[in-house]
């Protein structure tokens, strides 16, 4: 008789369809027509914000999707953190045109927008019938993600974050229908960020590799993506900040961004986006910014676990650091250069706040998924010590 051998931890079992092509290079966004025509397009819903006109890159999108036979009608009135009214009035537009493809091209919030607009669109109902993952019974139209931000990997998600115009509850809507079919990743596009917008959201990707390297549902395969995100942004962004129009140093966010947002799609995150969540939706402080301030803090109490310390030593061995002292010491690095060093007293937040903003984040879906278990008080003593 065989003995039965010990069964596998280390290597957690997966199961990862890829949904997403990527296309990246310089200039990619000319390509948008033809591979709009490739699955199927013939009337495009191009979801955009306004402030985007400016710097023509929506203009330039309808000229290279009409060069290639399509009809497009335009959705601009994208805000920063949709809600179910961006999603409500987007989905009128479409419905009048009778559209058959989408294209989200902006930040994180025009493809959310995006993909909020296909769910109710194509499956009809209100965007809480379909918080949590795979609720869309119903075949959803082919998705173009086009990022011109370096952050939220959105592209390479089948997530829709959209918040409750009432409530304003933050939903995650998730279904593997709702991901991209095609993520244009043209670095030419996020060179027009502002400074500010290029901080947040390039320490928010850089929080992506971190959090989803450790994280409960972590597999060998997000590893990979985790590992080479952290890589690609710790390389890219300090060049970023310094230097705006440093077209390499864009690539590599932009490629960073991505692989941290495919890896958010098989690992999930951690508990300093639980504990940012609070802070943006209390005191409007924006989301990578209130991540930013959290994550040395947290990585400081998850590497108090042996196994999440011993993944922060790899991602550390991956990009050249030392140990857990030196890697957060590189962080805080960052964070300066990105001027996200401020404590919560100089935002307007101080103790008595801390009770509440702690029973929320406890209370945060990403929160279950932290490699150490996590209570209310362990976050009123972080934000204790990030008070400053
Ligand atoms: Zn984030």
């Amino acid at each position: 008789m065989h003995s039965v051998p010990a069964r596998i931890t280390s290597l957690p079992p997966f199961d990862c369809e890829p949904r997403t092509r990527m296309v990246f290079g310089e200039d990619a966004l000319e390509r948008v027509g033809e591979l709009a025509r490739e699955i199927g397009g013939r009337h495009v819903l191009l979801v955009t914000d306004r402030g985007l006109a400016a710097v023509g890159h929506p203009t330039r999108a309808v000229g290279f999707l009409e060069a290639a036979g399509l009809h497009v009608t335009i959705y601009d009135e994208v805000r920063e953190n949709p809600t179910t009214l961006d999603v409500d009035r987007c989905v009128a537009v479409a419905r009048q045109a009778g559209i058959d493809l989408i294209v989200g091209l902006g930040g994180g919030s025009s493809m959310d927008t995006a993909k909020g607009t296909n769910f109710i669109l194509t499956n009809g109902g209100q965007m809480k019938d379909y918080w949590g993952v795979g609720k869309a019974t119903k075949p959803m139209l082919p998705l173009i993600a086009v990022p011109t931000t370096s952050g939220t990997g959105s592209e390479c998600q089948s997530f829709a974050l959209i918040s409750d115009e009432q409530t304003h509850q933050k939903m995650a809507c998730g279904d593997p229908k709702a991901a991209a079919r095609v993520a244009i990743l043209d670095p030419l596009l996020t060179v027009s960020q502002p400074p500010r917008v290029t901080a947040c959201t390039g320490i928010d990707a850089l929080a992506h590799a971190l959090e989803t390297a450790v994280t409960k549902k972590r597999t060998p395969l997000s590893a990979i993506y985790s590992r080479e995100a952290f890589r690609l942004c710790l390389s890219g962004l300090e060049r970023v900040l310094t230097d705006p129009q440093d077209l390499e140093a864009r690539g590599l966010m932009q490629l960073g961004a991505a692989f941290a947002g495919t890896a958010i799609e098989n690992s999930m995150l951690g508990a300093a986006h639980s504990a940012a969540n609070p802070l943006t939706a209390h005191f409007g402080i924006i989301h990578g910014q209130a991540v930013g301030l959290m994550l040395p803090a947290i990585i400081a109490f998850n590497a108090r676990d042996p196994l999440a310390h011993e993944r922060y030593m790899e991602l550390s061995a991956a990009a050249d650091l030392g140990p857990i002292e030196e890697f957060i010491a590189e962080l805080e690095v960052l964070l300066d250069v990105a001027k996200m060093r401020e404590g919560l007293a100089k935002l307007g937040i101080d103790r008595t706040q801390f009770p509440t903003l702690a029973r929320e984040a406890a209370q945060q879906w990403t929160a279950t998924f932290n490699p150490r278990p996590i209570t209310a008080a362990d976050f009123e003593q972080l934000y204790e010590e990030v008070l400053g």
